[in-house]
């Protein structure tokens, strides 16, 4: 039996647990309220009934639980055109009859502030290129991200984002969502491990369709030296083409900036996504020069949470690749350690007698094929002796990645849109 003091002490208790929790979170789904939770054939009589559902549903914008992995990730966005380059325009009636102009500038910008918030809140270090209706060159809005302040003190922003939207005056029904990415494939695992994951979210977000080929596109498809705010930017980048401005519904629907928030919303679920996967990056690699070789080792890191489970190599051995002259060379892998060396098919003694630097990249994915980053790195040999010092590089030049065949329209300049 209770005395009266316990009594007293748990009634106490009773009360400051129930102020506590007056407040309840929502729950992902209410319980049914029917007698009878309902069964299969009623669930499936939901999906007989999806063809139905084409209206965007009500605007929701929960936090991802995966946003923590965004904390301290310096991204760049840029919104594109501004001032009095107005970008896509389309021309419409308002709901009172009036004539408007949709500018793709103003609702990039809106997308842009609406992501800057919604990375904010989870921890991001985000920096935009322009702060309102300003006219801006391509390289300055590159610079941006080459000169953001990392949280870890560090110059370079970790991901630069350019923000349009696109335009088909020929074929107005066209709705589709394109990343593009800079140069190669090859040249950009990175940027591409982003994009793919914000052009699935994006799309779904704001049900454009996909188009006939797949959503991520090179820049050399447009121009041949691809697009100037891509080529100048130093780390992994692309470009969202979101919707099209010329569309009669998208038009109306991209002058409602809480349609704007759900392509914001889109974006952010995407780089949800990717920090999610893991960024995977390894130590600046020390190079030793024998009597005979060049050796390089490292230590890859998964880019992902030193939790439980890190035990076990989150690393795919068999995508561990190092180049030379953009061939493979010889590495050894292990899993347990996770340290790599190679040897670069080189002697020291014509290393170090190299005018210049020599360079090799550094390939690998984790578990979940995300890109290690930097993937280059430039060894400047002291020739008096068996030093060197080795500095991790951006994406190669596109023109030395370009293939010989490359098209031949005109180059992108830093006058150009894109
Ligand atoms: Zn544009």
């Amino acid at each position: 039996m209770k005395s009266p003091l316990s009594l007293f002490l748990c009634v106490l208790l009773l009360l400051a647990t129930g102020c506590m929790h007056k407040k309840h979170p929502p729950t992902t789904q209410e319980i049914a309220k029917q007698f009878a939770p309902p069964s299969l054939d009623d669930a499936m009589a939901v999906i007989d009934h999806r063809d139905d559902w084409t209206t965007l549903p009500e605007l929701h914008v929960p936090r991802n639980p995966a946003e923590k992995f965004l904390k301290d990730m310096t991204i760049v966005l840029d919104p594109g055109h501004g001032g009095s380059e107005n970008g896509a325009t389309s021309t419409m009636k308002d709901e009172s009859g009036k004539t408007v102009t949709l500018r793709e500038a103003d609702a990039n910008f809106r997308v842009a502030k609406l992501l800057e918030r919604l990375l904010k809140d989870a921890g991001a270090n985000v920096i935009l290129t322009r702060h309102g209706d300003d006219q801006m060159n391509l390289v300055d809005r590159a610079e941006v991200a080459n000169n953001a302040k990392r949280v870890d003190g560090g110059t370079g922003a970790d991901l630069f984002i350019s923000i349009h939207h696109n335009s088909n005056t020929k074929n107005p029904s066209s709705n589709y969502t394109t990343i593009w990415y800079h140069g190669d494939a090859d040249n950009a695992e990175v940027s591409i491990d982003a994009a793919n994951c914000v052009a699935q979210e994006l799309a779904n977000q704001i049900h454009t369709t996909v188009a006939v080929t797949a959503p991520l596109m090179s820049d050399l498809l447009m121009y041949d030296s691809g697009f100037g705010v891509l080529r100048a930017a130093k780390m992994p980048c692309f470009l969202c083409e979101c919707s099209f401005v010329t569309g009669a519904t998208e038009r109306q629907r991209l002058r409602d900036a809480t349609y704007n928030l759900r392509e914001a919303y889109g974006i952010y679920l995407g780089l949800c996504e990717y920090a999610y996967c893991g960024r995977p990056t390894q130590t600046l690699p020390e190079v030793t020069f024998g009597s005979e070789h060049v050796t390089i080792s490292t230590t890859l890191s998964e880019g992902l949470p030193e939790w439980w489970g890190k035990e076990r190599s989150r690393i795919l051995a068999s995508t561990v690749q190092v180049r030379f002259d953009g061939k493979p060379v010889p590495s050894d892998f292990d899993p347990k350690s996770k340290k790599l060396t190679a040897i670069l098919p080189i002697s020291s003694v014509d290393a170090r007698l190299k005018n210049k630097p020599l360079v090799f990249e550094l390939h690998f994915e984790n578990m979940f094929k995300h890109h290690n980053y930097p993937q280059r790195f430039e060894i400047t040999a002291d020739p008096s002796g068996p030093k060197a010092t080795v500095a991790a590089l951006g994406p190669a030049p596109l023109s030395s990645t370009r293939p010989a065949t490359a098209g031949t329209r005109g180059a992108a300049t830093t006058q150009s849109a894109r």
